[in-house]
């Protein structure tokens, strides 16, 4: 991951330009000292004096490379004493070849450098020693070492074209390396450079006049000990210089350090590594502290992040653990890489452990606010999902739809489809809920596949599940896209080997104008509710079809009310024998005395108590009055069946059958003075489960019968399911009973079907003469309607049982006409086995 741009391969170029420029200078400077060295017969000189000023030149370059603190330029080199000496000693030529050799060889042995720096510095050297060496020649002085002679003004000469050749070869290049300019280079540390040279200056003048003067060359002896001490000083005074100078890069990295951000961490600390260091690669390792991962910088930035192992930590290497003060916490390693061996000083050993320590700390910090975004993450994505699915949970769901009605999304126009497994309870029933949570999986799994791009698929909770529809072109696409998805979920499924089919319903609702996200759920829950009792797979909400007003008051806890202040009632209509006219039981019908709606028919409020929590009170409320009612009349001498009707939903409830069971010995009622009707809506799966409840009651001697007879879809597998002993011919049937010969044959063959299954029937809606009389012709001889009497209070049925019709209490009708042709049985009280509160068929 170089991270180079085109500015440092400008910078790249320009360094080439500059060190190519200074070796080729330093060739012809070569080449002309050899040239003049030829020209002037120089004779080789005096090999023990040549090896003299080799070793001392030498000597000087390695001090000078000891005291670089890895910095660009230490400037405390002695090394001008010798050259200068040498110069006035023996020919140029020699004394440049004595300063390559001996920088070459002292680069050799320590390869901290790279070779382009080395080639710089030795053709630097040879460029600054020739010109030096030319100024002595232009001034006259002859190199030779016997009779040495040279003017305090022409050493002066000589040093200063030395020290401004330096200067001027020296900056341009360290400008362009450090991307600054020649001037603020030059500028950077003048006086310490100026003083030394001086110091420089002194003591060559100081040696050269020894020599000259033909002196004690014990005069000399002190010489190395003034330098040691200058050198000292000065290397002293650099030092300081630079550890401040560290020290205040060392804080700014530190400052940098502290960001949340690991990666940028990572970077900061790689790039800032080589820089404090001049090391020429770094690496992080993180792979100690368990991730995988390994960092790697050099000048020029990361070059390298990635999957470990690390390239580096061998012998020019040195390895820092990464571990806090404490040594609590432990991120890994940094590696520092030189171009060879290198020992650092003690100060650089403290500055790379504090480093290290800042670096580790950072490390952890952003390591830990990492962990806490993640978590952060995590609780947001949690409180917005349902963990069994991974679906958006209700919560999610409402945000969105808010974000909708509120204005903030533009997801055009919207819907909501609400979907219901049938039958669902069934599968945890009995194959347990691991079966039931794995099908809960699968159908989260079809919706989130069939959903369209944008759409919000949630699951509700239990088996219910929602998708908010958007970007619907036109409102008529709603009913297509549900379709799509309830289709999805046709296929069978495989639960733990077993093939399993998931039905269910959806209800579809557009977006309403008012009343946001609780009135769409609404509507699509009346929707859904359609689609059910329909037995279809989709239904859209109609306006039509809503008892949204009575609905939505109920929603307010309404309902809980009702139920503590005994705002249900229930009414009775008497169920007649259609010969006699004689009441033979009574079936209870709900009613709601609404404070402020006043007398609400089930139709207003039965959906919604069915769909509350609220429905075990309801019916145990309307049971309760039921069995009051039928205490009353017994009392009173008439001993009349009660019938209750009874909703799937309680069915589907274990607790049922115990209830019923406890109502009637609460009331010391006869089992078999209970007829429960059921409707005929219950599908074939929801039978099995209701079959059991059922043949409980039954078993007890509770009646049995099927409400609303002919108008389910499959009504002899629900006989085969269910123990009933009394059909109910649907009101639809017996309206149409005169005019229609196929409601005419149905009702026959019910009744047939009942005779040969011993069940009494009973027909629904008889509003007329004919009817009744067109009924019994049929065979059918029991009946409630309009006819005889509408729903009435407890109350009141007692009064007309006891009024009766045409001076026969009991009666509320006069019997046919030709009743008395029809071989009828007596009525009579049934005892024991399949007892029944109605006449038989007529044979
Ligand atoms: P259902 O069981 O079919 O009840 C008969 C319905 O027909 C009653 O309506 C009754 O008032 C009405 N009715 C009786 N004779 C005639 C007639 O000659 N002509 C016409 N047009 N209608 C007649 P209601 O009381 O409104 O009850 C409606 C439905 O509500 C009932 O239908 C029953 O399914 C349900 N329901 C009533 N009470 C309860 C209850 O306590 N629990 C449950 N779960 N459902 C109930
Ligand atoms: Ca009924
Ligand atoms: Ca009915």
């Amino acid at each position: 991951m170089r991270n180079r741009s085109s500015n440092d391969d400008a910078t790249d170029r320009q360094l080439k330009l500059l060190v190519g420029l200074v070796v080729v200078l330093a060739l012809g400077a070569l080449g002309l000292d050899i040239w003049h060295a030829t020209v002037t017969h120089a004779a080789m000189p005096n090999p023990i004096l040549l090896a003299t000023i080799f070793l001392v030149v030498a000597v000087a370059y390695r001090v000078k490379i000891d005291v670089r603190i890895h910095s660009s330029r230490s400037g405390s080199s002695w090394t001008e004493v010798p050259i200068m000496v040498g110069l006035v000693l023996i020919p140029i030529p020699w004394v440049v070849l004595c300063v390559a050799a001996g920088l070459t060889t002292i680069r050799l042995l320590n390869r901290a450098y790279s070779w382009n720096k080395g080639l710089f510095a030795v053709g630097k050297e040879v460029l600054v020693v020739s010109a030096s060496g030319a100024t002595f020649a232009l001034l006259g002085v002859t190199p030779n070492a016997t009779e040495p002679r040279a003017t305090v003004g022409a050493i002066i000469a000589a040093y200063l074209v030395f020290w401004i050749v330096d200067e001027l070869v020296f900056h341009p290049v360290i400008a362009v390396a450090s991307q600054s300019t020649i001037s603020k280079s030059f500028r950077q540390g003048l006086t310490t450079r100026a003083f030394s040279h001086l110091a420089r200056l002194v003591t060559a003048i100081y040696v050269i006049e020894v020599l000259v003067s033909g002196a004690s060359l014990l005069l000399l002896a002190f010489v190395p000990m003034v330098v040691a001490c200058l050198h000292l000083w000065e290397s002293r005074r650099l030092r300081t210089k630079q550890e401040r100078e560290a020290w205040r890069q060392l804080a700014d990295t530190t400052d940098e350090l502290s960001s949340v951000d690991l990666n940028q961490v990572l970077y900061v600390a790689a790039g800032q590594g080589t820089r404090l260091f001049s090391a020429d690669v770094v690496e992080i390792d993180l792979t100690g502290s368990g991730v995988n991962r390994v960092i790697r910088a050099d000048a020029d930035g990361v070059t390298y992040d990635g999957p470990g192992p690390r390239k580096f930590g061998g012998d020019s290497s040195i390895t820092t653990d990464l571990e806090t003060r404490d040594r609590s916490y432990r991120a890994g390693a940094l590696v520092l890489d030189f171009h060879g061996k290198i020992r650092l000083t003690e100060f650089e050993r403290y500055k790379l452990k504090t480093f290290a320590s800042a670096l580790c700390t950072a490390i952890r910090n952003a390591a830990a606010y990492a962990e806490l975004q993640r978590l952060n993450e995590q609780n947001a994505f949690d409180a917005a999902h349902d963990p069994l699915t991974g679906l958006a949970n209700r919560r999610e769901l409402y945000e969105r739809a808010e974000e909708y009605f509120g204005g903030r999304t533009d997801d055009g126009v919207v819907a909501l489809l609400l979907i219901d497994l049938n039958h669902f309870k069934e599968v945890n029933d009995t194959l347990g809920h691991g079966a039931g949570d794995a099908v809960l999986r699968e159908v989260a799994r079809r919706l989130d596949d069939a959903a369209a791009p944008g759409d919000l698929v949630a699951r509700l909770g239990g088996d219910e599940f929602a998708v908010l529809l958007v970007n619907l072109v036109t409102p008529a696409l709603a009913t297509h896209r549900a379709e799509q998805m309830l289709s999805a979920l046709e296929a069978t499924l495989e639960v733990e080997g077993m093939q399993i089919t998931v039905e269910a319903a959806g209800g579809i609702a557009l977006a309403p104008g008012s009343g946001g996200i609780n009135e769409l759920m609404r509507r699509a829950d009346v929707a859904m509710y359609q689609a059910k009792r329909a037995g279809q797979p989709t239904a859209t909400y109609a306006h039509s079809q809503d008892t949204a007003d009575v609905g939505r008051l109920m929603l307010g806890g309404e309902l809980q009310r009702a139920v503590a202040k005994q705002e249900f009632v229930v009414d009775f209509q008497p169920i007649v024998d259609l010969g006699s006219g004689e009441i033979i039981s009574a079936e209870a019908l709900a009613r709601w005395q609404h404070p402020e709606h006043g007398y609400l028919t089930p139709m207003q409020f039965l959906e919604t108590v069915e769909r509350s929590g609220q429905l075990p009170a309801f019916a145990d409320a309307v049971l309760d009055q039921a069995l009051a009612a039928f205490c009353v009349w017994r009392e009173a001498g008439y001993d009349l069946p009660v019938a209750v009707n009874v909703s799937p939903r309680s069915l589907l409830d274990q607790r049922f059958p115990a209830t019923v069971l406890a109502q009637l010995s609460h009331h010391n009622v006869p089992a078999d003075r209970l007829v429960l009707e059921l409707a005929e809506t219950l599908t074939i799966s929801q039978l099995d489960t209701v079959g059991r409840a059922l043949a409980e009651l039954r078993e007890a001697g509770v009646g049995l019968a099927l409400d609303d007879f002919g108008t389910g879809v499959s009504p002899l597998s629900v006989l085969s399911h269910i123990p009933v002993n009394q059909l109910k011919i649907d009101r639809d049937f017996v309206t149409a009973v005169e005019t229609s010969s196929e409601a005419a044959a149905v009702i026959r063959s019910t009744v047939d079907l009942a005779r040969s299954l011993h069940l009494t029937v009973v027909a629904e809606g008889v509003e007329s003469e004919p009817q009744r009389h067109a009924l019994w012709e049929l065979g059918c001889v029991a009946g409630q309607g309009h006819l005889f009497a509408r729903p009435m209070a407890a109350a009141r049925l007692l009064g007309a049982l006891q009024r009766g019709s045409g001076g026969r209490p009991g009666s509320l009708a006069v019997p046919l006409h030709d009743g008395g042709a029809v071989v009828r049985l007596p009525r009579r009280r049934p005892s024991g086995g399949a007892r029944s509160a109605l006449p038989h068929q007529p044979a």
